[in-house]
């Protein structure tokens, strides 16, 4: 999954502009920093994770060249779809990526955190189901 965003990471390396000299770390760096951090958040957080690809293109593109920007969405986007897939078809894959066990989102009438295994599309329980349906409802209405 982290070969994730060492892939987008090299696929745009060489378009990014050179540092203008106003010190902190230097741009490939920021870029790599940037693909890392949206990775790890699609693998721990993919739920809350709206706009995987649109959160990633807005943190690098100030790094490329207006010509470039267009090839940097589709690179960004290609991989993000990518991974938000294989996540979504691999119940067991953010447990062997973070070491965290998968639990489900809801809440149980106790007020405890539910500890049932969730189904991949969704993170809720079979239990839960409906609860996943309720959010689409919500985000349907929005
Ligand atoms: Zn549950």
């Amino acid at each position: 999954m982290y070969q994730i965003s060492r892939s987008i990471f090299r696929e745009l390396e060489a378009e990014i502009l050179e540092d203008r000299p106003h010190g902190g770390p230097p741009n490939r760096e920021r870029v790599l920093r940037a693909c890392e951090a949206a990775v790890h958040r699609l693998t721990t957080d993919r739920h809350y994770f709206a706009h995987p690809s649109r959160t990633l293109f807005r943190d690098i593109r100030g790094y490329f060249p207006m010509a470039a920007q267009l090839h940097v969405y589709s690179v960004v986007d290609r991989y993000m779809t990518f991974a938000a897939e294989y996540l979504a078809t691999r119940p067991t894959a953010v447990m062997e990526l973070t070491g965290q066990k998968l639990d489900c989102r809801a809440t149980t009438r106790k007020g405890t955190p539910c500890q049932r295994m969730p189904l991949p599309q969704n993170g809720y329980c079979p239990s839960h189901q409906h609860l996943a349906e309720t959010e689409e409802v919500t985000l349907v209405a929005a």
